[in-house]
């Protein structure tokens, strides 16, 4: 059992990077009761696992102590779901200033059709439908197909309103051989 108890506190201190000591009466008391009620070594590692992703960096820190841990709570612990950090991560890499200016330059040069299945581009066409409402801005046809534009493909990864038109699929295909026109004439 002592040898449990040494590597719960052995453990807790390198999860949690603070140093707790296995022979303070009160942690080993915390512990062996726990062990008494069937809990095992892994158990304690998954309650410092869980509890050490979720409060470390946060105000509950301080929280990550044998009295805590181990004490009335552990099963309610033991038993919690894992937190998703997938909400937590979700927008990173807008922030790292490296990793936005890596993202801008994908956007930019990928192929078209694959810069049409990214995330960014799904989420901005829908907010842009949102925000013209579901018709074509030149003939106001409400047709099912409604195609987001691209009057200019300078801001890719990160449009404006301003970049796009909705268009139907007949005023699209209007606008893309205009287009090529111009092109060919300049
Ligand atoms: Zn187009
Ligand atoms: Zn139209």
């Amino acid at each position: 059992m002592d040898k449990t108890i040494d590597e719960v506190v052995d453990y807790l201190n390198a999860k949690s990077n603070k140093r707790f000591r296995g022979s303070t009466r009160g942690t080993r008391l915390k512990i062996r009761r726990r062990i008494e009620d069937g809990f095992c070594l892994s158990d304690f590692k998954k309650v410092i696992d869980l509890k050490s992703e979720e409060w470390k960096g946060t105000d509950m820190d301080k929280y990550l102590r044998p009295e805590t841990l181990f004490g009335r709570n552990f099963e309610s612990y033991l038993n919690q779901k894992p937190k998703s950090n997938k909400d937590k991560n979700r927008y990173k890499v807008i922030y790292k200033i490296d990793g936005y200016k890596d993202f801008l330059t994908l956007m930019k040069h990928m192929p078209y059709e694959e810069y049409l299945k990214t995330e960014h581009w799904r989420h901005f066409r829908e907010e842009a439908i949102l925000f013209f409402g579901k018709k074509c801005q030149l003939c106001n046809s409400k047709e099912r197909t409604i195609h987001i534009h691209h009057k200019t493909y300078e801001n890719r990864g990160r449009e404006t309103f301003n970049d796009v038109i909705p268009l139907c699929h007949i005023c699209h295909k209007k606008i893309h051989a205009m287009e090529e026109k111009k092109e060919s004439l300049a």
